[in-house]
């Protein structure tokens, strides 16, 4: 049984490999590539993915995960050996599940209609992506059917990025979250804006890019095995346990851009840098979910990062870094502008209080299509609707509107936007623990230290891996499943202080 393990750990290895080397070609393509590579490249990491995924599905792989039953069995469930068959497992089925020659007319579909939306996005034209987004309803459909025995058909969908969490049950969370949100959003945009110009000056690239690397290498970002470059879309990308690296993107015109992507950036690398390197190049080796992803990243951009503690500490050493910019600007005046809550119509541009009603908005509108009760050719109108019902506001045209993101235009419509309420409702929950055990992290923040919180993160959450799904995660560390409750509250806390609530 042993070697048989071996085995099978051998292939999932030369997988990873294979996926850790297009990772790298994509990585390079978003940083340094010269735009002449482009052809080639998207070629170059096709066939790199091709190989992985035959690979990955080759029977062999599916016999050695059959005979090893018998040994996962015999051991404890939370053993890492029993925790890798299973998490390969699940990753397995699902994979063979799907037909090589539908995920080529997926992949063929969805780079189509990917072209057609960069054009008609600027052009404001959404008649010229309406067949393609009618297409895209019905593969996400014959994709979910691949795995029947669904309660709702966004679930097999969802289950790729967030396993195990149910359609229905997601919208209970959101629509009672939402009725929590829509108040307080109201509160706060009755009141007058906050004043951010102190952020919109000149700053100069590099003494900001200094700023945000030394701060995460406070948090405990290891520069030894990773690094962090400038890209247009800020991403996180692991090649391996020695190997994390993050991208930020800088404005010189508006200060917390640069600051808060390399801030959340390094939340998910965090993460990665702390799994059990014994799961390394196999399935178990990542983060367990999109949504828990998030709580990571969110956890280090805004419930420390965004604090008046986590500013007591670090904007007299901002002030130094831009003395003229900031020297006359005081800790309130700053803490207000980087909190600052506006209803605006980009989901990527909102704020802590105002984002999740973005993201409810395009899950409800997914799964309105996904059960048939909304037409592609009602989506613009659906979203102007609901805009101004959730955020009183009203996109003038379709571009600020429904072809806002590119998450229906470049995937399925299904599955792509719980994670991010997920991981704000479920950074408020991990948080509230860790103080819970640590009462002291809140005034070890305000002296710029992070180990305590750091080091809890990493033996709870981040040393895990994929062993733990997220609703089993959710349990083992906060004793309870999803819960509202501490979101809310942080929010109501925070704002409250900010604003007449
Ligand atoms: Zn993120």
């Amino acid at each position: 049984m042993e070697q048989k393990f071996q085995e099978l750990k051998k292939r999932l290895i030369e997988v990873s490999d294979l996926e850790s080397a297009a990772g790298l070609l994509f990585w390079d393509q978003s940083t340094y590539m010269p735009a002449g590579g482009a052809g080639v490249r998207a070629r170059q990491m096709a066939a790199l993915e091709r190989l992985s995924h035959e690979k990955f599905i080759d029977p062999t792989v599916g016999e050695l995960l059959a005979e090893l039953r018998p040994y996962e069995e015999s051991l404890p469930f939370d053993s890492d050996e029993a925790s890798l068959i299973r998490v390969s497992r699940r990753k397995y089925e699902r994979a063979v599940k799907v037909p090589a020659e539908f995920m080529a007319r997926l992949v063929q579909h969805t780079s189509e209609s990917y072209h057609a939306w960069t054009t008609a996005r600027p052009a404001n034209d959404f008649k010229a992506v309406r067949p393609y987004l009618e297409k895209t309803l019905d593969l996400s459909r014959e994709l979910a059917e691949f795995f029947p025995g669904y309660v709702h058909i966004a679930d097999p969908l969802i289950d790729f990025s967030d396993y195990g969490m149910k359609a229905l049950e997601i919208r209970n969370i959101f629509s009672r979250l939402r009725e929590e949100l829509v108040p307080i959003v109201e509160a706060i945009c009755s009141q007058p804006l906050a004043d951010d110009t102190c952020l919109r000056q000149q700053f100069p690239k590099d003494r900001q890019l200094a700023f945000a690397c030394d701060v995460v290498k406070d948090f405990g970002f290891d520069f030894q095995r990773g690094r962090c470059d400038e890209t247009a879309h800020p991403f996180e990308i692991r090649f391996g346990h020695g190997d994390v690296r993050i991208t930020t993107r800088v404005q010189e015109d508006f200060l917390a851009e640069a600051i808060f992507s390399t801030l959340h950036e390094a939340g998910h690398a965090m993460y990665e840098q702390g799994i059990n390197p014994i799961f390394d190049g196999t399935p178990a080796g990542h983060g367990t979910s999109a949504g828990v992803h998030e709580s990571q990243s969110r956890l280090w951009e805004n419930l420390v990062g965004r604090s008046r503690g986590f500013w007591q500490h670090y904007f007299p050493r901002l002030q130094q870094v831009f003395p003229e910019q900031l020297g006359s600007v005081s800790l309130d005046t700053f803490y207000r502008a980087i909190n600052r809550v506006e209803r605006t119509l980009i989901r990527t541009d909102a704020d802590e209080v105002t984002y999740n009603l973005h993201v409810m908005i395009r899950f409800d509108l997914s799964l309105d299509m996904l059960e048939g009760n909304l037409a592609i050719s009602d989506m613009p109108d659906a979203w102007r609707q609901r805009y101004k019902s959730d955020l009183g506001i009203e996109p003038p045209d379709d571009k600020d509107g429904v072809l806002q993101d590119v998450h229906w235009f470049h995937g399925t419509i299904g599955g792509s936007f719980q994670g991010y309420t997920l991981g704000n409702i479920l950074n408020a929950q991990f948080y509230d623990k860790a103080l819970a055990v640590h009462p002291e992290i809140d005034s070890e923040i305000s002296q710029g230290k992070f180990d305590t919180l750091h080091n809890w993160l990493r033996e709870n959450i981040y040393y895990h891996g994929s062993k733990y799904t997220s609703n089993e995660l959710i349990q083992r560390v906060t004793g309870g499943p999803l819960n509202i409750d501490p979101y809310i509250d942080y929010l109501r806390s925070k704002f409250g202080q900010l604003y007449t609530l």
